[in-house]
């Protein structure tokens, strides 16, 4: 059984930049509901436990085919959650720092460039998806998915993820993912993303 995870930070804590009503109806309500319904996809399997949800979604086409909908959906809105709430923290914002400033320098030239190119995806994704800072066999590269898709099923490792589901956004920002996009560069957890990319460098 799969557990919603706990915010590393109160509902407020990202205010004003997102506000505490999203953050609240987005962890207990929309993150809760993907965790019901990939617990309730998996019953019944008979692999159990069934692993961690990076290495079911990497492994997606091993499960039967009537669940790998269900688990694409609601597994990958599990894992792509509970990156993107550690992406963000009250103390976030400012550039990256160490090792991942040198490994953005060496892909993309540059802090400066990395949040052109990623704002840039972010808007231009239609509908609902994802935008994510991810390794791509040891290289750093920015990409977006759709729906609730994760990086983990085309065997990339998402260090860094911003949801673009109007669900993200719509009761602070209504239409304007631009201004939400902005606003989020101000939380972005870098010291956390650098975690992510040296464990998985390791
Ligand atoms: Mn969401």
């Amino acid at each position: 059984m799969f557990e919603l995870p706990k915010l590393p930070y109160d509902y407020s804590a990202l205010e004003p930049h997102i506000d505490e009503q999203t953050m609240r109806i987005h962890h207990g309500k929309h993150h809760a509901g993907y965790v019901e319904k990939l617990n309730a996809a998996l019953q019944g399997f008979k692999q159990n436990p069934p692993g961690s949800i990076e290495n079911i979604l990497r492994n997606l086409k091993d499960l039967p085919l009537d669940i790998q909908t269900a688990v694409r959906n609601n597994g990958g809105g599990h894992a792509n959650h509970s990156i993107f709430w550690q992406s963000m923290s009250p103390k976030g914002g400012g550039t990256p720092e160490g090792k991942l400033k040198i490994a953005i320098e060496s892909a993309f030239g540059g802090f400066e460039t990395l949040k052109e190119k990623f704002t840039e995806a972010a808007l231009s994704r239609f509908g609902s998806g994802w935008v994510w800072l991810s390794l791509d066999d040891g290289k750093l590269v920015i990409e977006s998915t759709a729906n609730q898709d994760s990086p983990f099923i085309e065997s990339r490792t998402p260090i860094l993820g911003l949801d673009l589901w109007e669900h993200a956004y719509y009761l602070k920002y209504q239409n304007r993912r631009g201004d939400y996009v902005n606003a989020w560069w101000n939380v972005v957890n870098w010291s956390k993303a650098e975690e992510q990319f040296l464990g998985i460098r390791k």
